[in-house]
């Protein structure tokens, strides 16, 4: 807290924007999208060794800004790719949930700090992204977060389209998410931050964390994150703004233990792991005084260079062995649950608290005692297991009809090569067994929960122009997750691949009638599949439809194509 009172001390005794910026927020008064940007475009100005680019579009129509700090001068014009090529790269993502702006704040006051310090260490480029959702951003008003501290203008979680933009990450609706994976896959960064506020229950902490699950990370990252990284960045914020697991409750009271948060793909930090950036994701408490919120997310900042600074050849070690791993695994993690038998215990100080009569309804409503503080030794549960895998085929087969896949996957600089002609080939396809489709939107589309398929080995027509994605190559990880069908955020769980639900060709049942007898007579397998059948499904007898369908799906009419997953794999 003293560092960041005197830092506002020194922004008072300027007339910059950013000194602009900090006073209003000390003050508790809006702050606005653009004076953020302003700030930013000044500090691009004063120091040669910052640059302030628009990086891209969003959904509102506005470019997305980037800020980038290195130590020497930024001098002729190059690219994101030749700027990050060989150095230590750090990404910092705020407002992705604009209401929650603390991270957009903090990273204003340090990168002025970082710039009037001379900058970061040489072989080290810092990119920030001052406002991810400039739409919601734009949208601020006093009134959006029911329950938070402040600031008095909060922006709006939902972007220009209604979009959470944190769960867009593999789904890629929103132009801010296109921009994000251009600035992204040019800087492959080492360590990414994303900036948030928490909601939830009550503690005395202001600052937790999420670090990505260790568990989706490849083993170098994990164990530099479990033994180098995350116990460095504890023990330097214990001084200043105790850190704790960001406290992953619902509902409850964290007092009797929770788990680690799963940040599965759709997320920023579960996206970067698939490409072995160490993530984190700060959430500041939303009761506690907003420049209190600043001042931790700032100071994580702090402590969080000083480490990368400190252990710039080890992370650069650990990220080149991810992608040794990357190269040779045969098998990714798709899907994840918690492993409950992993327990540990964890220190935590939480407030005292009762049930009580609601005067609203008939339940017992939560009341916390802020008053009254204990030290608790509670449950934490850190591991999640892989319950999928995907193996690494051969080849990954896509129809170039499939556009809005490929070009997800062109996105992402994913080799791909196009068939020059018409070719039979044999390959695996997978025919949904055991699937749910969500009753309403999440996030503008229908997902569809697959839990089983049926491989099947089968000989397909592929046409010209349809592609061979090879797995042999730079971010296989990223492409077990999105094309593998039981993956959790595979594009067929996103309802990219929709239409294979629908079969196109049916027939007459008053002449199919006689087929299927013919079918019977021919087959006597047939016929005992059939009285199974209908020991089985008694009540569908009386449904002539049921009944022929049954025929149907098992003769020479019955297409293919249907429930077949179109991503064949040759391994
Ligand atoms: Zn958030």
């Amino acid at each position: 807290m003293l560092r960041f009172l005197s830092l506002l001390l020194c922004g008072l005794g300027s007339s910059t924007a950013v000194a602009q910026v900090l006073v209003e927020k000390e003050a508790g008064v809006a702050y606005t999208y653009e004076q953020v940007i302003t700030a930013y475009q000044e500090l691009d100005q004063r120091y040669t060794n910052a640059l302030y680019l628009e990086a891209g579009q969003t959904d509102c129509g506005r470019p997305l800004s980037l800020f980038l700090i290195q130590a020497e001068a930024f001098s002729e014009e190059q690219s994101l790719n030749q700027l990050a090529e060989g150095k230590l790269v750090s990404l910092i993502n705020n407002g992705i949930h604009p209401g929650e702006s603390c991270g957009m704040d903090a990273s204003l006051v340090w990168a002025q700090e970082l710039l009037e310090a001379g900058g970061p260490s040489p072989g080290q480029l810092i990119a920030i992204i001052p406002v991810y959702n400039i739409g919601g951003s734009l949208q601020g008003r006093p009134n959006t977060r029911a329950n938070q501290n402040g600031p008095q203008i909060q922006g709006f979680r939902g972007n220009a389209s209604n979009l959470d933009l944190n769960r867009d990450f593999i789904k890629g609706d929103a132009l801010n998410t296109l921009s994000f994976w251009a600035i992204y896959q040019a800087l492959s960064p080492h360590i990414f931050v994303d900036t948030h506020t928490s909601n939830g229950a009550d503690y005395p902490y202001t600052l937790t964390l999420i670090a990505s699950q260790k568990d989706k990370l490849a083993p170098s990252l994990a164990r530099f994150q479990q033994e180098e990284m995350l116990p460095y960045l504890y023990q330097g914020m214990e001084e200043t703004w105790p850190m704790i697991p960001y406290v992953n409750v619902f509902g409850r009271v964290p007092n009797d233990g929770y788990a680690a948060f799963l940040e599965t793909p759709r997320y920023a930090s579960g996206y970067t792991a698939l490409f072995h950036s160490l993530g984190f994701i700060t959430e500041a408490h939303m009761f506690k005084p907003y420049p209190d919120r600043v001042a931790a997310t700032l100071e994580f900042l702090r402590v969080l260079q000083d480490f990368s600074e400190e252990h710039a050849a080890a992370i650069k070690t650990a990220y080149a062995d991810a992608q040794q791993w990357e190269a040779q695994t045969e098998h990714f993690p798709i899907n994840w649950e918690l492993d409950s038998s992993d327990v540990r215990s964890l220190s935590f100080r939480a407030y005292d608290y009762a049930y009580e009569p609601s005067k609203l309804g008939d339940y017992q409503r939560l009341k916390y005692d802020r008053s009254s503080e204990t030290t608790l030794e509670i449950d934490y549960y850190p591991t999640y297991k892989a319950i999928a895998k995907a193996g690494r085929p051969k080849y990954y087969v896509i129809p170039g009809a499939w556009r809005d896949v490929i070009q997800r996957l062109q996105y992402h600089n994913i080799e791909m090569l196009p068939l020059s002609e018409d070719t039979v080939m044999e390959v695996y396809s997978a025919y949904l067994k055991d699937w749910s489709f969500a009753e309403s939107p999440y996030e503008g589309h229908f997902r569809i929960n697959v839990n089983s398929i049926r491989p099947q080995k089968q000989k397909r027509r592929f046409l010209a122009g349809d592609y061979l994605i090879p797995s042999d190559q730079d971010h296989a990880y990223f492409l077990a997750t999105v094309l593998e069908p039981l993956s959790v955020d595979s594009y067929l769980s996103w309802g990219f691949f929709n239409s294979i639900f629908q079969q196109k060709e049916y027939f007459s049942p008053y002449i199919f009638e006689d087929r299927a007898e013919a079918m019977l007579e021919a087959d006597p397998k047939l016929a005992q599949e059939f009285e199974a059948w209908k020991t089985a499904n008694p009540q569908l007898l009386q449904n002539p439809w049921a009944v022929l369908s049954f025929f149907y799906q098992r003769s020479e009419y019955y297409e293919p194509e249907h429930l077949r997953y179109p991503v064949a794999v040759i391994r």
